[in-house]
């Protein structure tokens, strides 16, 4: 696998809409992307900056990972995502290394992004995300 580059972070906020203020007016940059990804009860938008984007998700559902996450750690980040070029291999590599995986098939990610996430207890207790963008 190569592991190409850091694609997002992902930050878990309570209000996407009042935190963008200073993602636009304060730093300056833009919302390239707005979306409800059902499946993960969530509302993202992201924000291009450089090589990289900053990805911010709000929640849909009180019982959405993203709720939870905000419920036990409060808002921040809340993982990290690479992008891979080939993410079914990256799944079999991190397998065969002994990593455990939440998605041990690939699924669908905000913007048709091909995504698995790294159980955290298989790296440092930060989520990775593994994405795959065409
Ligand atoms: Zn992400």
């Amino acid at each position: 696998m190569k592991t190409l580059k850091v694609d997002h972070i992902g930050i878990a906020v309570k209000n996407l809409d009042e935190t963008l203020e200073f993602y636009t007016d304060v730093l300056g940059l833009e919302v390239q992307g707005s979306e409800i990804v059902e499946e993960q009860k969530v509302r993202v938008a992201f924000l291009p900056i450089g090589d990289s984007e900053i990805e911010l998700l709000e929640s849909t559902d009180p019982d959405g990972p993203i709720a939870r996450f905000i419920e036990k750690n409060g808002e921040g980040i809340q993982h990290i995502a690479f992008k891979v070029d080939d993410i079914e291999e990256a799944i079999e590599h991190m397998k065969a290394k002994g990593m455990r995986m939440i998605d041990e098939q690939p699924r669908y990610g905000a913007g048709g992004a091909k995504i698995a996430f790294v159980h955290p207890k298989s790296s440092n207790r930060v989520l990775v995300e593994l994405t795959q963008r065409d």
